[in-house]
C-alpha cells in the first residue's frame, strides 16, 4: 500500500518534471533576428554611433548667414555700387560757373575708398571665407547617435536584450 503511493507520487512528480521540461522547449526560441546576441545593429546610425551633422551635412561648416558663401558683402558706404557722389559738385559734373568739376572730372562720381570701387567688402562674419565653423557639431560634421547612446547597438525588440524570446 506504501509502496504504491510512492510509486503514485513519484510518477506524479515525472510527470511535472516532464510537462515543465516540455514547456520549457517549446516556450523559448532562440533569438533569430539578434543571433541571439540580445543587441541589434543601430539603423539610426548604421552601427557607428554617430551621424552625420544635418545642419552642415557633415562637412563641419556651414555658410555664413551674412554673405550668403560669398565671402564679402556690399559696401554700406556705396552701397555696393563702388562710386559715390562727388561731394564737391554735389553729383553734378560741373561747378556752379558752369565749369567742368575738377575733382571728379566731370564725370560726378568718386571712387569708393572703403571698398576701393568693388562695392563689396570682406564679410566680417566670417573674415572673407564665405563658411563657418557648424557649431552643432562643433566643426566635426559628426554628431554621437542619441539612439542608441554612441554605442551603434540597440537592444533587439524582439527578445528585449535576452537572446531568447517565449513564443
Ligand atoms: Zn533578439
Ligand atoms: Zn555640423
Ligand atoms: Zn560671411
Ligand atoms: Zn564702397
Ligand atoms: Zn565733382
Ligand atoms: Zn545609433
Amino acid at each position: 500500500m506504501t509502496l504504491l503511493k510512492i510509486n503514485n507520487n513519484m510518477y506524479r512528480l515525472l510527470f511535472i518534471l516532464s510537462l515543465l521540461f516540455f514547456f520549457s522547449c517549446e516556450t523559448k526560441k532562440s533569438c533569430e533576428i539578434c543571433s541571439a546576441t540580445g543587441k541589434l545593429e543601430c539603423e539610426d546610425c548604421n552601427g557607428e554611433g554617430e551621424k552625420i551633422c544635418n545642419y552642415c551635412d557633415g562637412d563641419g561648416d556651414r555658410k555664413c548667414s551674412d554673405c550668403y558663401g560669398d565671402g564679402e558683402i556690399e559696401c554700406s558706404w556705396c552701397y555696393g555700387k563702388g562710386y559715390k557722389s562727388c561731394s564737391y559738385c554735389y553729383g553734378e559734373g560741373r561747378e556752379s560757373n558752369g565749369d567742368e568739376c575738377f575733382d571728379c572730372s566731370g564725370t560726378g562720381r568718386k571712387r569708393c575708398f572703403d571698398c576701393f570701387g568693388k562695392g563689396s567688402e570682406q564679410c566680417e562674419n566670417c573674415w572673407g571665407n564665405g563658411k563657418l565653423e557648424c557649431q552643432d557639431c562643433d566643426g566635426m560634421g559628426k554628431i554621437s547617435c542619441k539612439t542608441c547612446d554612441k554605442e551603434g547597438k540597440v537592444t533587439c525588440y524582439k527578445c528585449d536584450g535576452y537572446g531568447e524570446y517565449v513564443e
